[in-house]
């Protein structure tokens, strides 16, 4: 499979008053044509400012990125404002879970697909009217014409999301970034929600990112899994590799005792006893020791290793161990 999205060692750090916040600690991943990749873990794991840092939209004054980051072959770690501005909405392109905060206020919804459009597209104003109107209409939007004419505001919060995928999808970007994209709404919204960005990813073969907290968004949507846990992967795989047969303790209790796929969207976060470690003072070790029931003497003094568990199937703890006393007794 083609690579699209290539990151290498990726740490992101925020200079605060309190000290450096190390909120994304060395992380390489990649997205191939086509995949949908999920990004799962409480809020504060880094989630966010991976996507952030993607498409460089953290404060430069405050966030310190090192690492690399090639998309479609290229070396973006770099690039200016200026040249961002060009893979931004057209090449990648991204849907936060709040729509009001990115949706113009001020000006009506057809003009925003339209501005979206021109932007980065040439096509007569003839032309581009008719996009728009059927971009409306593959959001599912009935009444196009009038949605068209309406501001955000007049609309309900589902169908701001709706909108708000249509501009995201209207240059046809090859990779589309979503953040909790529908955490804000209510049940049967978000499931309509997801199909259409399922059908849409079809249509136009868009790799996803989709980041989340709740795993029934991923169990439906993604094809792989990465488990983030203070600023680190803790476990990757394969969707039936996370749910089935999750090996990191963290993916384990974020999934209960039984994962049950089949119970989609109700299907939250279990709550984990304690917090997460301070990223401004990282003591040496597993970040998750202090909450693991499993933690050993090692898993306080050095970082855990990576550890292949099966094809696409990686897990960073020390429980996989060969030497480990618990290995198996914990993967039977
Ligand atoms: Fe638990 Fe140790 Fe594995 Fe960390 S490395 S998750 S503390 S067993
Ligand atoms: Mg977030």
């Amino acid at each position: 499979k083609e690579k699209l999205l290539e990151i290498n060692n990726l740490e992101v750090s925020f200079l605060t008053d309190f000290g450096k916040v190390n909120a994304v600690r060395g992380i390489s991943f990649n997205v191939s044509t086509g995949e949908t990749l999920g990004i799962v873990g409480e809020s504060g794991c880094g989630k966010s400012v991976t996507a952030l840092s993607i498409l460089k939209l953290l404060e430069p004054s405050s966030a310190e990125i090192e690492g690399k980051i090639a998309y479609n072959q290229m070396n973006i770690t770099n690039f200016t404002d200026s040249e961002m501005e060009k893979i931004r909405g057209a090449e990648i392109s991204m849907v936060f879970q709040d729509p009001m905060s990115s949706l113009n206020p001020t000006m009506k919804i057809g003009h925003q697909l339209f501005d979206t459009l021109i932007k980065h597209e040439k096509s007569s104003r003839k032309e581009a009217k008719k996009t728009v109107l059927k971009m409306l209409e593959s959001v599912g939007i009935n009444d196009v014409e009038t949605v068209f004419n309406k501001y955000p505001h007049e609309l309900s919060g589902g169908m701001q999301q709706r909108i708000m995928i249509g501009i995201a999808l209207i240059c046809k970007p090859k990779l589309l970034i979503a953040d909790e994209p529908t955490t804000s709404l209510d049940v049967t919204i978000q499931a309509q929600l997801l199909s259409l960005m399922k059908d849409l990813k079809n249509k136009l073969n868009t790799s996803i990112i989709l980041i989340t907290h709740d795993l029934g968004v991923v169990a439906n949507m993604a094809d792989r899994i990465l488990v983030m846990y203070a600023g680190k992967i803790v476990e990757s795989g394969t969707v039936e590799d996370i749910f089935y047969h999750p090996k990191h303790p963290y993916t384990v209790a974020l999934l209960g005792a039984i994962p049950r796929m089949d119970l989609g969207f109700n299907q939250k976060l279990l709550e984990i006893k304690g917090y997460p470690p301070d990223l401004i003072d990282m003591k040496p070790g597993c970040a998750f020791a202090k909450r693991c029931m499993y933690s050993m003497v090692i898993c306080d003094e050095a970082e855990p290793l990576v550890f292949e568990c099966g094809d696409e199937h990686f897990v960073s703890c020390w429980l996989q161990h060969e030497y480990s006393p618990k290995i198996e007794k914990y993967n039977s």
